[in-house]
Formats: structure tokens, C-alpha cells, sequence
């Protein structure tokens, strides 16, 4: 945890043992995680919750770890223009869930999506459509996890790349009736790049901060994927590195983890080679960042990992009313300063 409450975590494997991940983010200094709660590029959902859940909601409650984040399917896609891939996503989306019910997660996170060609208007319907059915399939309750919708770097027809086209599927959102504070977003900062924000600029942060605000209200921004990214600035592409060994930047980065505004805010980190120690050292770059330290080299080999954002899912074994959240209230945000300056 940083000094001023906010919490900073890992998407972290799930492969070598449920418990085992808890264990290794408390051991790294995360005070959140985000996990995959099956295979993320497959359709097929376990059916039975795996072994080892009990224990590690116990794990994640005695170490403190928290908010519980599951990151839905890669494969999920409500902003697409054919029927069958759309009600998969709806099914499958449903499912993360009720596994994000089960697993204590209070965010289930998925991309915006693309529309496939058939338009930002066409997939802004598409997506409002797909997350009221998703809503459908599991009650709302005080513990059911909010859906987080995390906007995109732009390529492949990707939608929700701008602040402005997250803030229509919010509306649009809001427009079909769905219960709008069971919604909320997320913000990658490699993607942000990737669509053109050059948030290596302390100014720009504040910038896109502030038009979030504005647009949306910061009350729904409930994550952050914390990245640095090898891509172009508005490349529209989404590469991840290192923190501060990438194209944004330490002062970028550093804005983003220290701004006033977002000390509500789950900080999660998807930085490469998290199974090879990687995850360590992001950690402590992250920490760095923080104290105005600066950031010690990284060896060649850092840069030469063989699959970058190796995010295992854990082993295989096997509805309800949320509280009304407030609606873009933009004084509900308190601002408090982590940072040194
Ligand atoms: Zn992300
Ligand atoms: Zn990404």
C-alpha cells in the first residue's frame, strides 16, 4: 500500500497454485491483484470453482490483499457486429461474472472490444447491449463485482481508445435503463499511448484526468493497468514493458501513480515477464516511481523474454442488488498527495 492508502498490485499467474499467487504478490509488496480465472484464450468456462478458492480468499483476506481484480477472456468482444461471437461474449462475459462472484473479486475487467468494421456508433450500441444482458446474468448484490470496461489502444477497429468514446458507452450504457453504477472503467496506460495520448508528459496526465472527470466522473475510474509500453505514441498498438524503460517514461508513469485525484483508485501492474521475476522488479520500480527515486537499468536479457504478459490461468478441477453508486458525483473524490515532491 502507498503512503496515502492507494493500493498497487499485479495481474499475477494463477498457474503454479492459487495460494502460491497470494503469497507472492504479499511477498513482492502488492496490496492488489488481478488474475485470470480461467484460460483467457479459450471459450470454455470451468464449471466447478477451482480446489484451492477457499483458501485463497482466506490468503488475499489475512495478507490484506485488495481489490480482487479477475480479467475477463481476450476472446470477449459485445462491440462486434455478428450475432453468434456477440452471445458467446455475452455468455462467457456472464460467467467471468459469477467467477468473480465466487473468487471475492470486487472488479471483473474487460476490454471495450471493436467493432469489426461496423463503425464506433454500431459498436457503441452493441457494447450498452451486451453489458445489460451480461448485468442479467447475476444479481446485484453488495458483493457481486463491478464490471469494468478498460479502453483500448485503438487498432483492430478497438473502441473506446479515447476518453470521449468511453464516455458514449457510459451514456449509452446508462441510455438502454442497465443499472449504470454497476459499471466502471478502467484506464491502461500503454493504451493510452497507443491512442495518442503522450501522457510521458506530466501535463497530458493531467490532462486526460481531467477530462475523465469531466466527461465521466473519476468516481467511475476504479483501475488503473499501470504499463509502459514499447509502441509508438498513436501507433494503435499495445506492446507492454518495464516500468520507466518504455516510451512513456518515469515522469509520465510517475504522474499517473501519484496524481491527487486518483488516490481511489486500484493500481495494477501488466509488465513483462511476470512468472520470471519480472514481477518483483516492477514492484519496486513502481515504488521507486513513487519516492522520486530514480530507476536503476535494466539488464539486455530484460528485454529479450520470450512471451511478454505470460499470464497463466489457475489449474483445472471444476444473481443479486448493488448498492446504488453515485452518479457521476464530481465531489466525491477525495485528493490526497502520495508523492514526494
Ligand atoms: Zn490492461
Ligand atoms: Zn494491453
Amino acid at each position: 500500500m502507498l503512503p496515502d492508502g492507494r493500493r498497487l498490485g499485479a495481474h499475477l499467474p494463477l498457474g503454479g497454485g492459487m495460494v502460491k499467487a497470494v503469497e507472492r504478490a504479499h511477498q513482492i509488496g502488492a496490496s492488489a491483484l488481478q488474475v485470470f480465472a480461467d484460460n483467457p484464450t479459450a471459450w470454455r468456462r470451468r464449471s466447478v470453482p477451482p480446489r484451492g478458492l477457499p483458501e485463497f480468499r482466506r490468503r488475499l483476506v489475512d495478507l490484506d490483499i485488495r481489490p480482487l481484480a479477475i480479467h475477463a477472456a481476450y476472446l470477449v468482444n459485445l462491440a462486434g457486429p455478428e450475432k453468434d461471437f456477440f452471445e458467446r461474449s455475452v455468455a462467457v462475459l456472464g460467467q467471468e461474472m459469477i467467477a468473480g462472484h465466487e473468487y471475492g473479486a470486487r472488479f471483473v475487467n474487460v476490454h471495450a472490444g471493436s467493432h469489426m468494421g461496423s463503425g464506433i456508433e454500431a459498436g457503441t450500441k452493441r457494447i450498452a447491449e451486451g453489458v445489460e444482458l451480461v448485468l442479467g446474468e447475476i444479481d446485484a448484490t453488495p458483493d457481486t463485482p463491478r464490471l469494468v470496461i478498460e479502453n483500448s489502444a485503438g487498432g483492430g477497429f478497438g473502441i473506446g481508445a479515447t476518453v470521449e468514446e468511453l464516455a458514449n458507452i457510459g451514456e449509452a450504457i446508462e441510455a438502454r435503463g442497465a443499472n449504470a453504477a454497476r459499471v466502471a472503467f478502467c484506464l491502461d496506460t500503454a493504451h493510452l499511448w497507443g491512442a495518442g495520448y503522450e501522457i510521458s508528459s506530466p501535463e497530458v496526465v493531467g490532462s486526460v484526468i481531467e477530462a475523465f472527470d469531466r466527461l465521466i466522473g473519476l468516481d467511475r475510474l476504479v483501475m488503473v493497468h499501470l504499463n509502459d509500453t514499447k509502441s509508438d505514441l498513436a501507433s494503435r498498438s499495445d506492446r507492454h514493458e518495464h516500468l520507466g524503460a518504455g516510451r512513456i517514461g518515469p515522469a509520465g508513469l510517475r504522474a499517473v501513480l501519484c496524481h491527487p485525484s486518483l488516490a481511489h483508485v486500484a493500481y495494477y501492474l501488466e509488465t513483462p515477464g511476470m512468472e520470471e521475476g519480472y514481477d518483483a522488479i516492477n514492484m519496486a520500480r513502481a515504488l521507486d516511481l513513487v519516492a522520486g527515486r530514480p530507476l536503476p537499468e535494466l539488464p539486455p536479457e530484460a528485454f529479450e523474454l520470450r512471451r511478454d504478459r505470460k499470464r497463466a490461468a489457475p489449474a483445472r478441477t471444476g444473481g443479486r442488488p448493488v448498492p446504488p453508486a453515485p452518479r457521476k458525483s464530481r465531489t466525491t473524490v477525495q485528493k490526497r498527495d502520495v508523492c514526494r515532491k
